[in-house]
């Protein structure tokens, strides 16, 4: 099977679609590691696309406070964070709300495979970037691969045969990664709709569980096309420019 890894699209459907146009033919089923929504300007149409695959979706820290659920508390976002959600729970249609409010936070999808937005132990808000933290967290779960998001930041961490640990290491794009049966990797695909690791281009991965590989994927698309659409519905010019420098 291959897989198509995506997370943090945040309502960005410019990005996603450019994201579905590269990877076309190339996967049989999606993983979302939340973060559907918030920040951006097409809440309702990220959701429809999602639906519109046969995807396995968890939820992250923004789609929970967009819709207004007590599991996180939109006092703890910034301003603009608080301002795009409030509006982007607004815009969101009542079924969309259901499906967000009952996804989980994580998902074992085999022996072997866990996925979670945050890390598996804080899955809502800790941002894995660091081999201690790596440590920790694989002590928690026992699968040998496990998939995150949240950080927007297209990395990975090895931890190699001998016990040592190699990360957090930015692919480059296009780069194929080994799985090696002896070894266990914490992978963030990067963020489709708002990279944050310097490279504005919208972040992805795909997995090829029989020839246990991971490609890392990154695709231009109008970024001014989505600003654009940001600007017409009034939000935080902070989000709006950011975009444009993938930090
Ligand atoms: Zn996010």
């Amino acid at each position: 099977m291959r897989v198509l890894i995506v997370s943090d699209i945040h309502s960005n459907l410019v990005a996603l679609e450019a994201v579905l146009r590269e990877a076309a033919g190339s996967y049989d089923a999606v993983w979302n590691l939340g973060d559907t929504i918030g920040y951006g300007p097409r809440p309702n149409e990220c959701m429809a696309v999602i639906h519109s695959l046969p995807t396995t979706s968890i939820a992250g820290n923004h789609d929970l406070a967009c819709i207004g659920s007590n599991t996180v508390n939109i006092a703890e976002f910034n301003n603009d964070a608080r301002i795009a959600n409030i509006w982007n729970g607004r815009q969101l249609k009542s079924n969309y709300k259901q499906f967000l409010n009952q996804l989980p936070l994580a998902r074992s999808i085999d022996e072997r495979v866990y996925i979670v937005h945050g890390s598996p132990k804080d899955p809502v808000w800790e941002y894995l970037l660091r081999p201690h933290q790596a440590d920790d967290n694989w002590q928690a779960i026992p699968h040998q691969v496990c998939f995150v998001g949240h950080s927007h930041v297209q990395i990975y961490i090895r931890r190699n045969i001998d016990g040592s640990i190699s990360g957090p290491i930015m692919p480059t794009p296009g780069e194929v990664m080994l799985l090696d049966n002896d070894e266990r990797y914490f992978i963030n695909p990067g963020s489709v709709g708002q990279p944050r690791d310097g490279d504005p281009r919208a972040a992805y991965a795909i997995l090829d569980t029989s020839a246990q590989h991971i490609t890392f994927g990154r695709v231009a698309y109008d970024i001014a096309s989505t600003q654009q659409q940001m600007l017409e519905h009034n939000l935080p010019l902070m989000l709006i420019r950011r975009l444009q420098f993938g930090r």
